[in-house]
């Protein structure tokens, strides 16, 4: 076992990994980010189109409100770190940033790459070291504590290890829900993860010549076992058998959830949605 007592591991170098490893440095831990990829940072790179939605200027409760029924866990967090300190941060660290419709910010270049830049020499300039090609294998648990973590065979001892490995969404950018698995074997007890931010489908549905149509500025309500449940504005796009876009990624957690909960969904697009 390579033996540090005071050092931190994080598990993925992704956006979480890197915010942490440059956090954790600056204040002087000794951190060592183990990254399975042969890059850090691919999810951000391709985020927002290549231009990363950095983040939003609304206020906290709006932000908690689009996290379904768990959002009041980030309250403590948002309140320590929101998006204003995160925009602070990116501005230091030489990340101009330029505010949209509908309070978006994202980097004035209009490149993804140079956020994913940024951070990273942040995170070693602060003295962070990074692994890329460290595919963690193992947490290692010792009379009920993690210790350290294995990886390609080696031991690495932590007194914390930071579990950043992402989600299963895209298994190109190293998300590939190796994350749930290593902290079920060290005993965490893991809540089955379920699509969010995605187009809905129907078997029922062939749009035919309405596929690849684009509508923007379109109220949409969706309705649970007859009632409505949730509605958004925005744009939304036919796909051959469903829909897309971002109202309809909005509306798609709550949808997901009623639909694994057996009950029936049904949208109604208003073309002329009465604007408050
Ligand atoms: C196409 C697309 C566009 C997006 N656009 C935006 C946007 O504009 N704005 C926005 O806010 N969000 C956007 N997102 C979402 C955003 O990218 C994610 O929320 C964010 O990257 C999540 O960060 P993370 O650190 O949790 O996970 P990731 O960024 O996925 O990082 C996890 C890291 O862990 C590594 N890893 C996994 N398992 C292991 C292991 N066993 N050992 C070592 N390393 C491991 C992975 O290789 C990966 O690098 C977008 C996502 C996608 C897919």
């Amino acid at each position: 076992m390579l033996k540090s007592n005071n050092r931190i591991i994080i598990v993925g170098g992704g956006t979480a990994g890197i915010m942490a490893a440059g956090v954790a440095a600056a204040s002087g831990a000794e951190v060592l980010v183990l990254e399975k990829m042969p890059r850090t940072l691919l999810k951000l790179g391709i985020s927002g189109k290549g231009r990363c939605n950095i983040t939003n200027t609304a206020p906290i409760p709006e932000f908690i409100s689009h996290f379904g029924a768990n959002g009041r866990f980030l309250r403590q967090a948002f309140h320590r770190f929101f998006s204003t300190e995160l925009q602070t941060l990116l501005q230091q660290i030489g990340v101009r940033v330029t505010t949209e419709r509908g309070g978006r910010v994202f980097p004035t270049s209009g490149k993804a790459l140079d956020v994913v830049r940024a951070l990273r020499r942040w995170a070693e300039k602060s003295g962070a070291t990074i692994l890329t090609g460290a595919g963690v294998d193992e947490m290692l648990v010792q009379d009920g504590r993690i210790v350290g973590v294995r990886c390609g065979g080696t031991d690495y001892s932590a007194s914390r290890v930071i579990l950043a490995s992402g989600g299963a969404s895209y298994p190109a950018t190293g998300s590939s829900g190796e994350g749930y698995a290593l902290a079920q074997r060290a005993g965490h007890h893991v809540i089955a993860p379920r699509p969010s931010l995605v187009p809905l489908i129907s078997s029922d549905i062939d749009n035919g010549a309405l596929n690849g149509l684009a509508l923007r500025n379109v109220g949409v309500r969706m309705y649970v076992d007859g009632k409505k449940s949730a509605d958004a504005f925005g744009e939304l796009t036919f796909t051959p058998d469903g829909v897309a876009g971002p109202v309809i990624l909005t509306l798609s957690l709550a949808a997901v959830d009623a639909l694994q909960g057996g009950k029936k969904v049904r949208l109604e697009i208003d073309l002329k949605p009465a604007l408050d």
